[in-house]
């Protein structure tokens, strides 16, 4: 493991002491911090992180990069929500993602822990062809009735890790499902717009049924939807999880796969690809031959609620008389400063009742693949989530980020309660075909 004082750190050369410098230690984003206030621990806050930062980084500072400063920066949800509250402007989640680059390039992991993210970030993820395999053989899985048994026999509680992400694991749409999706999809009557959609990897996979309701709702709004082959993997959980370099090439793939000069604007439905794809003219801003692209890239990115506020939206007609609350995924919120647009769309929906969720600004917990690497943090921050979601009697919660549909929905399951998570787009969706959201399937 280096020590600052002893040899120069990988990378380092990366890190923006200018936005870091901007930090007055105000501590004014501490109480919006989950985990400050759930651990109470000034290294476990924005503030004490970013001293963290400073204290290893600087050359003539003796704090080590060791496992003990990983744990601080790898415990914070990388929410951004210290970035809303925060009056200096400071970058917090850039900083964080910055600062773990340089922690894995100078960091001597374990064999089982690089095999591992090597696995899912390089191998699985920006490969379309082998995730849909992988959740092809998901789907029999559990359709099969392999699961029950697997269950059944208490084999997950001695499988570690993998068991827990087995325990997590949605209802896998029927593959057929995602083949549906066609390269340029036409508008409904009269083309308004022409527009560039981006499924997700793992979103594609889980949430197909918000993809199509996505490119229906689209194209019910005028819009013709152009969905490239050649895109990949957004590299938000690379980017979240140190692998700075790779996510770069990825973002240079989806760059080259959409002719943005062609398109009015590129869709996304998940709040936590859409705060990357929107920020790769920052990721990018020294590459001499992508810079530019970049910035005309993330210029057309829109989340799907956004987009919709923007144009005159083709009104639903057909009534959803169900009381909806709706929670704010961080990434969308804090990393995109988008939160009346989902409200103004959910409003359009006649008989929609929207009750107000306190809190709705503060984290879930999943975060990523947080609940899977820091699980008991996770679920006392959805504990708290939970307490307030019971208390608004909803019939449904909505939501527009595939990690939170699915730890509010687990939480929803473990405490018995009568409502169901749903993004927006899929209400929206409903109320324009005239589905009743109970019929509406996953
Ligand atoms: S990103 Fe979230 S968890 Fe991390 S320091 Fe900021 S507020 Fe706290
Ligand atoms: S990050 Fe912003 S709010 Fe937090 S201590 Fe620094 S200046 Fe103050």
């Amino acid at each position: 493991m280096s020590n600052p004082q002893t040899q120069p750190l990988v990378g380092i050369e990366t890190f923006s002491w200018k936005k870091w410098d901007a930090c007055t230690h105000c501590g004014l984003c501490l109480p919006t911090c989950p985990t400050y206030r759930e651990l109470g621990l000034e290294t476990d806050s924005p503030r004490g992180r970013l001293y963290l930062m400073g204290s290893a980084f600087k050359a003539e500072n003796a704090t080590p990069l060791n496992e003990e400063w990983a744990e601080y920066i790898y415990r914070c949800l990388d929410c951004r929500a210290c970035e809303t509250a925060c009056p200096s402007g400071v970058h917090f989640g850039e900083l964080l993602e910055q600062a773990r680059a340089i922690y894995e390039n100078n960091a001597n992991r374990a064999a089982g822990y690089r095999f591992w993210n090597n696995l899912v970030f390089k191998q699985l993820l920006p490969h379309r062809e082998r995730l849909d395999l992988l959740f092809e053989l998901m789907w029999l899985y559990q359709r099969l009735g392999i699961r029950w048994l697997v269950q059944k026999t208490g084999i997950l509680k001695v499988m570690g890790r993998l068991g827990k992400m087995e325990s997590l694991l949605p209802k896998i749409p029927p593959p057929r499902l995602k083949y549906t999706i066609r390269d340029i999809t036409p508008a409904d009557g009269e083309t308004r717009y022409r527009v560039g959609f981006i499924p997700g990897c793992v979103m594609n996979q889980v949430f197909t049924e918000t993809n199509l309701a996505t490119i229906r709702v689209l194209t019910r709004n005028g819009c013709e939807v152009v969905t490239p082959r050649q895109q990949t993997c957004c590299g938000a959980l690379h980017l979240h999880n140190g692998a700075r370099d790779f996510a770069s090439t990825l973002a240079k793939q989806n760059i080259d796969a959409f002719d943005t000069g062609e398109l009015d604007a590129i869709i996304i439905n998940a709040a936590g690809c859409g705060a990357t794809l929107k920020e790769y003219d920052v990721l990018l801003e020294d590459d001499a031959v992508y810079a530019e692209k970049a910035k005309q890239f993330s210029g057309k990115m829109r989340d799907i609620s956004e987009f919709l506020a923007e144009i005159e939206m083709v009104p639903p007609t057909d009534e959803i008389h169900r009381r909806v609350t709706y929670d704010e995924p961080c990434h969308l919120l804090h990393g995109q400063g988008v939160g009346a647009q989902p409200r103004k769309v959910l409003q359009a929906i006649p008989g929609l009742e929207l009750v107000a969720l306190t809190e709705s600004e503060w984290c879930c917990g999943s975060a990523g693949i947080y609940n899977i690497t820091q699980p008991a943090l996770s679920q006392e921050i959805l504990e708290r989530k939970m307490g307030h979601i019971a208390e608004t009697h909803a019939d449904i919660v909505a939501t527009g980020n595939p990690g939170c549909l699915l730890q509010i929905q687990l939480g929803i399951q473990k405490h018995g309660l009568p409502m169901r998570a749903m993004h927006p787009v899929n209400l929206l969706d409903c109320a324009y075909r005239g589905v009743a959201p109970e019929e509406w399937e996953e």
